[in-house]
């Protein structure tokens, strides 16, 4: 592969700290989020680690030392390419990962890679997808790797922002590449869209409809697209279903971006059609880069981001106010029966809070 990789980023590499491979902060348990932000400065993987785990702390007494920490670690973030990877459980996206980003470490001397996770399961039964790390020892094992499973506890939408701050604490730490894995099911896409600059969707041969499973909404989602577990007699299948897929993209052509997602056969347990990969996912940055469309979407996310927050925030305010609760407990009970229509119950309520204003 040429030194100009597809995950070669140009912009922020000789900013890059050098990693500290002593790791300092082990051992104390709790620091000030400047000394943290220090630490993660000087690549410090446990100052990291201890970060993520500020940010991601509900704790009331951590909301504070979070802020500070994240508004510090906001002047040295977004140098990073943020690429999403999602599919099925099962389709190889943990071993892809793997191999994919020893492979890069091993191209680019100067490519850190992180792997965060975003889990819809993990809200509800702590289960998490990169819970189980051994699915990516060689990773795991590599001095410019950081790998973090999902934040457990909280909504899908809570486990969305912790890895978005999470994100940048990655970046404030040098690295170049963050990937942000997910399950194909649905809505944890949606939100992993808002945080990536690419979004690369994993699909697999051999399951009779090939499209089923892929919905509409990740065919439109996905940048790039590699068909995983092609190799040896499954290839013919993978290009079959490759060709399928191909079809159904004809009719979600982005054209606003001027991109038709490329569909690619791999097979991550080999590192077959990685170089072909790479290509897609450097053509897509390049494209989207000249095009201006790479710092748009950045813009349009932090608005996302921004929007969401507050209506989230608005439904916390509101929630813990105890005149709104009573008067809705008491307009749940007329809309449930009926007597009252859920649209005007809705304009009632929120009458009220208008008056008040
Ligand atoms: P995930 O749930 O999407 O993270 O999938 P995993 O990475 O855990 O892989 C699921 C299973 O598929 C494992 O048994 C892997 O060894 C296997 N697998 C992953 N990638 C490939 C591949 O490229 N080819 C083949 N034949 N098997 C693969």
């Amino acid at each position: 592969m040429s030194k100009k990789s597809a995950l070669h980023i140009s912009k922020g590499v000789e900013d890059a700290p050098s990693i500290n491979p002593r790791l300092r902060v082990q051992g104390k348990s709790s620091l000030g989020a400047e000394e943290l932000l220090a630490g993660i400065r000087s690549g410090d993987l446990a100052a990291l680690a201890q970060g993520i785990t500020l940010v991601e702390s509900s704790a009331v007494k951590d909301r504070e030392q979070a802020r500070v920490l994240l508004s510090g670690a906001l002047k040295f973030s977004g140098n990073a390419l943020r690429i999403g990877v999602s599919g099925v459980p099962g389709v190889g996206k943990s071993t892809f990962l793997e191999h994919y980003g020893v492979r890069l470490l091993e191209r680019e001397p100067e490519a850190r890679v992180a792997v965060l996770a975003v889990d819809p399961s993990s809200s509800k039964n702590h289960g998490s997808i990169l819970g189980d790390k051994t699915r990516m020892v060689d990773l795991g094992k590599h001095s410019r790797a950081f790998i973090r499973p999902s934040a457990s506890g909280g909504a899908l939408g809570g486990v969305a922002r912790a890895t978005k701050e999470a994100m940048i604490l990655c970046e404030a730490a040098g690295f170049t590449h963050v990937f942000v894995e997910t399950v194909g099911v649905g809505q944890s896409e949606t939100l992993v869209a808002q945080l990536v600059d690419c979004f690369l969707f994993l699909a697999m041969p051999g399951t009779g409809d090939e499209l089923q499973g892929i919905k509409k909404g990740i065919m439109e989602m996905a940048d790039v697209i590699a068909m995983n577990k092609s190799e040896g007699q499954r290839r013919a299948a993978a290009e079959r279903s490759a060709l399928e897929i191909k079809r159904a993209l004809q009719l979600f052509v982005k054209g606003h971006e001027e991109w038709i997602t490329p569909v690619t056969l791999i097979s991550g347990l080999e590192g077959e059609g990685f170089e072909e990969l790479a290509q897609d996912l450097e053509r897509y940055e390049r494209h989207h880069k000249i095009k201006g469309l790479f710092e748009r979407k950045r813009a349009e996310q932090r608005l996302f981001w921004f929007e969401r927050s507050l209506s989230e925030g608005l439904d916390r305010l509101l929630a813990g106010m105890e005149s709104w609760n009573t008067a809705k407990a008491a307009l749940r009970e007329q809309v449930a029966s009926g007597a009252l229509s859920p649209f005007e119950a809705g304009e009632v309520l929120l009458e009220r809070v208008r008056r008040n204003f």
